[in-house]
């Protein structure tokens, strides 16, 4: 059974794609789509050898060889421009996300769909796609075994009616709040404005660890260190403003 997280991923891949899953690991999320006869092709690519290796054992297994093409290599490099048109990367780290991304841009023309599952790091991956002028259309959140993953599905801005510029304009939250880019960037343009049971949770976590780095960064007598303190005691204020005012 697929976690619910790759599920939720492979329900955003559309009917009929070609499909490159980077970072593929056991190859599960293109296998499962695979089988159900959902995509016409996938390139499962990994850049290490253990998890393509695993990879390739799992597409052998289940006879998905004719559709599945197993590949070793860094990022995007293990796919030709045009070859597909759907690009899935989960379960690593914003920032290696946009990296993976920003190495790999001549390998994104004609790709129509970008679906990111960053762990950590989402602002990274939001900040990527909207200097690259593609547009946000789905931001999803889900909670599972205790920890809370992001999906973020984007498509080119020539794709949709939607601008960058309409979907991260400020946005009064309430009295005197306001949702700026940055802050946009960091939690996310729709879930501000819808924000579920699992949103809350997942900023009340980080609001903890905040103040625990904060209680520690208290501890020094560094003037390095306090300024640090005073960015991270202005970041606290900024994101326990929006919660309440969003409850
Ligand atoms: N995508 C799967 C998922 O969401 O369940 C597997 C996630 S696994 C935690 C991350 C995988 O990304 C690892 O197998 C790792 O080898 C691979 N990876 C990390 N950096 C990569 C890169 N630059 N190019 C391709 N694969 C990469």
């Amino acid at each position: 059974r697929l976690s619910k997280r790759l599920e939720m991923i492979a329900k955003q891949v559309p009917e009929g794609s070609r499909m490159a899953d980077i970072g593929s690991d056991h190859a599960l999320l293109p296998s499962y789509l695979a089988e159900r006869g959902k995509i016409s092709k996938a390139v499962a690519g990994e850049v290490n050898l253990g998890p393509y290796q695993a990879a390739a054992k799992q597409v052998r297994d289940a006879v998905l060889g004719s559709l599945i093409d197993v590949r070793l290599g860094d990022g995007l490099a293990v796919i030709q421009p045009g070859e597909v048109d759907v690009i899935t990367i989960a379960g690593m780290g914003g920032a290696l996300i946009a990296a993976i991304l920003e190495a790999g841009q001549d390998k994104l023309a004609g790709v129509s769909m970008l679906i990111l599952q960053p762990n950590v790091g989402e602002s990274f991956v939001r900040t990527w796609l909207l200097e690259h002028s593609w547009v946000l259309i789905r931001e999803q959140i889900l909670e599972e075994d205790g920890k809370i993953y992001e999906i973020l599905t984007a498509v080119p801005a020539q794709h949709t009616e939607l601008t960058n510029g309409q979907l991260y304009e400020s946005r009064i939250l309430g009295a005197g709040i306001t949702a700026n880019e940055e802050l946009q960037l960091k939690l996310g343009p729709y879930f501000l404005q819808e924000p579920s049971a699992v949103w809350f949770h997942k900023w009340k976590l980080e609001l903890d660890k905040l103040e625990m780095i904060r209680g520690q960064l208290a501890r020094s007598s560094q003037q390095e260190t306090r300024s640090k303190e005073q960015l991270i005691e202005s970041e606290i204020k900024q994101i326990k403003e929006v919660l309440a005012c969003l409850q």
